[in-house]
């Protein structure tokens, strides 16, 4: 980096333009305030731009995995499919920018490298890698929960004279794989999605799985019209159900009664109706009990098994893939379109990891501890994310006194409702650790934090005050709940990366706050009437 210049005085610096941080720079700047975005790819679209991979789409249905804000948008906008693709997704995040003119304050292909809260001006000092350093008085996380790509530390992966890729940061232009053999690893969310689509093109694939993961049919087709019509017809109320409910999803039919409850056939009839309606939430939410009693899981468990051995041909491969050793539900459950047909090609193979590592990758394929040797031309890493705090402690943030987040959180994130962290005034994480985030419709998890972070920008400037953070009380109170509420769960039993388990060294905590949309809703509200109960406007003394 060459000697620093002086970018943008502004009032609010947002990292990121993905689904936050363009609704956080439309809220904000609605309210009066200037912004400045900045994104580190050369598109807007966060997760939606990066993420191209064939296969790529959401799953959480599009009507609802869209922006609630504007009721004009909802009634223009024409979802095509039930589980939108990536560029339909694309395109709508870029329409959205386009309408609300939100292009003019994003500065792309710049990364925020450091930001310094300077308590002599009571501002954010933040530096890009294009060598500047600009200034405001907030700055707002919107980072990403899933945008720091994990790639693992295979001995010899250097020397592989083949393509190297991540579905997290898959070319834009597309990769061809007509006429190649290809190594896949990881067997979570992207990799069920883009196995069935590299293996219609690619010559042979083997998939090389650590852990098999719970899937559910995802039932995606082309949106009725007549369903649509209906549907917009009663939008407003729809979103408004859908911020009633747990996971911020209006549409799914939520099952009140106990897995044990119910005679094994009548068990089996509501499952088989929700597997054949299709969408992971149908199914875990049959009944009240599936994710927080061991027995309740275990006729889950029993159930996604014989699923898999109804679907794939080879017994063993079949076998492999049923998930064993954690609940159901308490890692990502992900949705398939054609991931089990999959594995009755001839041309894709499936290996266990667990009982042949790899030992090398050499510049032709992979050797394995049991002495096979996988040939490959692509390797294609499906293996996740530094998920929820990633991306924020790979920026070097430093709040009052010079002390940095790194140094506060190597033992975990501590903050406030998810939102506010003790001794770093006026930064904001959107959909941060300790909020719903991850297991909600994230789209409605942004918005009520964004909205809630407008809501206090606005009361703090009418106050005439300055700064506001979190009180370390609150901050105390609130990381003791978050993990209460999660060890009612079976979530922290398991390795994921809801826990942090995927990368190596990060500490071993639940990440997000598992108590639901409705309820997170609900205590925001309470603290905001209780005149923002918890948070620390200026004037007021602080430690941190
Ligand atoms: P992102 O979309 O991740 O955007 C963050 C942006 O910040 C990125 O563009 C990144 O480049 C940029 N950035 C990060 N650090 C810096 C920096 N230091 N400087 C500058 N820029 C920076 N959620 C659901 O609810 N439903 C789904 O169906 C769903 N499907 C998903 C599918 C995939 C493949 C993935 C990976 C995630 C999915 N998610 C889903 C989660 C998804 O991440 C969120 O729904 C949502 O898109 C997050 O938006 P965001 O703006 O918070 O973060
Ligand atoms: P992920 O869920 O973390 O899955 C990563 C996979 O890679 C796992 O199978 C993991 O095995 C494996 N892996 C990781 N490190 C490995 C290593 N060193 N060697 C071998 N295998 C390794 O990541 P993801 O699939 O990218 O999904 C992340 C999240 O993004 C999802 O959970 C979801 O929230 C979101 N997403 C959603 C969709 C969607 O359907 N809309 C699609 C993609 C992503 P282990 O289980 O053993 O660790």
């Amino acid at each position: 980096m060459g000697a620093i210049s002086c970018g943008r005085e502004v009032d609010v610096i947002v990292v990121g333009a993905g689904f936050g941080g363009l609704y956080a720079l439309h809220r904000l700047r609605t309210a009066g305030l200037e912004l400045q975005v900045f994104e580190a790819a050369e598109g807007i679209g966060g997760t939606w731009y990066w993420n191209c991979y064939p296969g790529a789409r959401c799953d959480v249905e599009s009507v609802e995995y869209s922006y609630s804000f504007s009721e004009e948008l909802d009634q223009d906008w024409e979802w095509s499919e039930r589980y939108a693709a990536q560029p339909e997704i694309l395109r709508y995040i870029e329409h959205v920018a386009d309408r609300f003119d939100l292009r003019k304050d994003i500065q792309l292909e710049t990364r925020v490298t450091a930001a310094r809260f300077d308590e002599s001006v009571d501002r954010w000092t933040v530096e890009t890698d294009d060598g500047r350093r600009h200034t405001a008085q907030f700055l707002v996380m919107t980072a990403g929960c899933l945008s720091i790509p994990n790639v693992p530390d295979l001995p010899g992966l250097e020397s592989f004279a083949g393509r190297v890729l991540h579905t997290g940061r898959w070319p834009q232009h597309g990769v061809d794989f007509e006429g190649q053999q290809v190594a896949v690893f990881g067997t979570g969310s992207s990799g069920i999605q883009v196995i069935p689509e590299i293996a219609r093109q690619a010559d042979h694939v083997s998939v090389l799985q650590r852990t098999a993961n719970y899937s559910m049919p995802a039932g995606n087709g082309p949106l009725d019209p007549e369903y649509v019509r209906e549907l917009k017809a009663r939008y407003p109320e729809h979103r408004e159900a859908a911020r009633q409910s747990f996971f911020g999803n209006g549409i799914v039919e939520v099952g009140d009664g106990s897995a044990l409850d119910v005679s094994d056939e009548e068990r089996r009839r509501e499952f088989d109706r929700r597997w054949a309606l299709g969408g992971a939430a149908w199914v875990m939410t049959a009944y009240n009990d599936l994710i927080v009693d061991e027995a309740a899981n275990a006729k889950l468990v029993d159930y996604v098994h014989s699923k898999i051995e109804e679907m794939v041909g080879d017994p063993e491969t079949a076998h492999l893939l049923c998930p064993t050793g954690y609940p159901a539900g308490t890692k990502r459950v992900c949705q398939h379109t054609d991931y089990y047909d999959a594995y009755n090609r001839d041309d894709v193979t499936l290996i266990d990891l667990r009982t042949a590592p790899v030992t090398a990758v050499v510049p032709d394929g992979l050797q394995l501890a049991d002495g096979r040797t996988i040939e490959a031309q692509s390797i294609v890493f499906a293996t996740g994310f530094d998920a929820i705090t990633g991306s924020l402690l790979a920026i070097d943030i430093q709040g009052r006194g010079g002390r940095q987040l790194r140094d506060k959180w190597a033992d975990g994130p501590r903050n406030y409702l998810g939102l506010m962290v003790a001794g770093f005034p006026n930064l904001f994480t959107v959909t941060g650790p300790g909020s719903p985030s991850v297991l909600s419709n994230m789209v409605m998890a942004i918005e009520q934090h964004v909205d809630l972070i407008a809501d206090l920008v606005i009361h703090l400037r009418e106050l005439g005050l300055v700064t506001v953070e979190a009180g370390k009380d609150a901050e105390d109170a609130w990381v003791e709940h978050v993990n209460e509420v999660a060890h009612a769960t079976l979530y922290p039993r398991t390795d994921s990366w809801y826990m942090g388990a995927n990368i190596p060294g990060k500490p071993r905590v639940f990440l997000p706050y598992v108590g639901g949309i409705v309820s997170y809703r609900v205590k925001c509200e309470e603290v905001v009437a209780r005149g923002y109960e918890g948070f620390l406007l200026s004037g007021t003394s602080v430690t941190a």
